[in-house]
């Protein structure tokens, strides 16, 4: 009988706090997409196409079911501007999988993965960028490894939320959010089903004087309550913009409300050096857990209603 009591304990603890994000996890995710094999996840390369396969296929380990147009993915032609040398095309994807809770209205929630693979497609920091892999561990491994915890916490935690996720990997943000904007006009679910949208980009150089910064704080009158009362082991603030850093700004555009986490800029952004050992995966996996209580706040709440900020 206290065998069966301890068991029954074991495994409530287990489905409670088993799949809440680890360190450990989110490690291995930056180690795998940002090491030097991945060749800096350039658009239009293999090792961005193998990008896009790696979060497939934890996707489909989740259980997710396909929300692309291609199965998982949602193809499209991305376009370099180049000053030197003329424009080129190149194939890009998103990478859809959506957690059906039933429920009428759907949180958005997504990261970037690509980045600027051997330092020829522009934007690059570097003094001589070009044949150098630029890893991107923290631009953005770091916010693909926050969207695939993210997708692990909430399909396997045996709870149906009041919300149904979509959880969304971006092609060709590195190029001017074109992943994002192509989905955002050509979406494979109702714009109006949408609650919200919460964008990771570059969450794995937490910096304690700086803490964490959640932008779109003025993008709904309801983020307010959702963040009343929240607190965390890790240092944050809020910013009212929505428009700006990364993909979130193209959901604001369609004035969806949205969240936008950011550990800050380094010397290592956009440059050969953002590798996988400056991450900070403890600091990290605090950051998705304040992202998680936020988010179950914000599922207390009817849909958000949208509002520009000035
Ligand atoms: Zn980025």
């Amino acid at each position: 009988m206290k065998n069966y009591v301890l068991f029954l304990l074991l495994l409530l603890t287990t489905l409670t706090f088993g799949q809440t994000p680890s360190a450990k996890r989110i490690s291995q995710h930056i180690r795998y997409l940002a090491s030097d094999k991945m060749q800096g996840r350039g658009t239009g390369s293999p090792e961005n196409a193998k990008a896009a396969h790696y979060v497939e296929k934890q996707f489909k380990k989740y259980g997710l079911t396909p929300l692309g147009t291609d199965r998982f993915y949602q193809p499209f032609t991305a376009k370099v501007r180049r000053i030197v040398v003329p424009d080129s095309l190149r194939k890009a994807a998103n990478v859809i999988g959506f957690l059906n809770n039933d429920a009428a209205y759907t949180i958005v929630i997504g990261a970037h993965y690509d980045h600027l693979g051997l330092g020829r497609q522009g934007s690059s920091l570097d003094s001589l960028p070009q044949g150098k892999i630029h890893n991107g561990a923290d631009d953005n491994a770091s916010g693909v490894a926050g969207l695939l915890e993210m997708a692990r916490y909430f399909s396997q935690n045996n709870v149906k939320e009041p919300y149904n996720f979509l959880f969304m990997a971006f092609g060709a943000e590195e190029l001017g959010l074109q992943g994002s904007r192509y989905f955002l006009n050509n979406p494979t679910l109702p714009l109006e089903r949408m609650n919200f949208m919460v964008c990771m980009d570059m969450i794995g150089r937490y910096n304690p004087e700086r803490g964490v910064g959640i932008g779109g704080y003025g993008t709904s009158d309801a983020w307010p309550t959702v963040f009343k009362e929240v607190t965390s082991s890790i240092k944050f603030f809020t910013d009212r913009a929505g428009n700006g850093g990364s993909d979130n700004a193209a959901f604001y555009a369609k004035q969806i409300p949205v969240l936008f986490f950011h550990t800050g800029g380094h010397p290592d952004y956009h440059k050969p050096g953002d590798d996988p050992d400056k991450i900070d995966a403890q600091s990290e996996e605090a950051i998705l857990q304040l992202e998680i209580r936020l988010l179950e706040n914000a599922m207390r709440l009817a849909k958000m209603t949208f509002t520009s900020v000035k």
